[in-house]
């Protein structure tokens, strides 16, 4: 996996280095191999109990899941929250590069500034379609097991995320960012342009 160089200032970022920046230890402006590892054990055991859980119910609608997943994370989410993050403002590759979408395509503008309250619902509502589904086949196959195994690596992916990641999260139209207002303020003055757009 490639990242952006951790020394240079992203391109919305008004500095001319990254060395002392006041804010660097308390948002994820860069990313790395680690962050990514550590955020795919998170998901992706989650995401295997639901793929059996799916596949004791009916095989043939793992197709479907799939498909949910691929388009939701591939390009839905990438549309109505990715694009409002500094880091999709990039221009040196066409793809993600950071620890929850590595890969995904850029297809869209960036667009700085807050999300619309209907890129929140269609945010949200993914997320959830992605996690009820494995959910409601599971409980109608009876499969109690794999129940209380998807629930428990499900409720431990979401405290992962929560307490690691939506704190040091650089996208802060994402309606899941932790970022306090202080830490905020400080990314502002590096990078007017944000500022700008979240005060329009
Ligand atoms: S705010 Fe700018 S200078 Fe500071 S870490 Fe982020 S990109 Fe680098
Ligand atoms: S919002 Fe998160 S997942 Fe999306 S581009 Fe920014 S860092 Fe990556």
């Amino acid at each position: 996996m490639k990242f952006l160089d951790s020394k240079k200032p992203l391109e919305t970022c008004q500095e001319q280095s990254c060395d002392n920046c006041n804010v660097k230890e308390e948002i994820n402006c860069h990313f790395n191999s680690n962050q990514a590892i550590k955020f795919l054990l998170s998901v992706v055991p989650a995401m295997l109990v639901g793929l059996i859980g799916i596949y004791l119910y009916s095989p043939l609608l793992i197709v479907i899941w799939l498909l949910i997943c691929f388009l939701y994370f591939g390009f839905i989410e990438i549309r109505v929250m990715c694009s409002h993050c500094p880091h999709y403002a990039e221009t040196e590759t066409k793809t993600l590069r950071c620890w929850a979408n590595y890969g995904s395509p850029k297809l869209w503008k960036y667009r700085p500034g807050p999300m619309s309250i209907t890129e929140k619902i269609v945010f949200i509502l993914g997320g959830l379609l992605i996690a009820i589904y494995p959910l409601l086949l599971i409980i109608l196959s009876q499969n109690y097991l794999i129940l209380i195994v998807y629930l428990i690596l499900t409720g431990v992916c979401f405290y992962y995320m929560r307490t690691y990641m939506c704190n040091h999260c650089i996208n802060f139209a994402c309606p899941a960012n932790r970022v306090n207002k202080k830490v905020r303020e400080k990314l502002f003055k590096h990078n007017p342009q944000i500022k700008d757009a979240w005060e329009k």
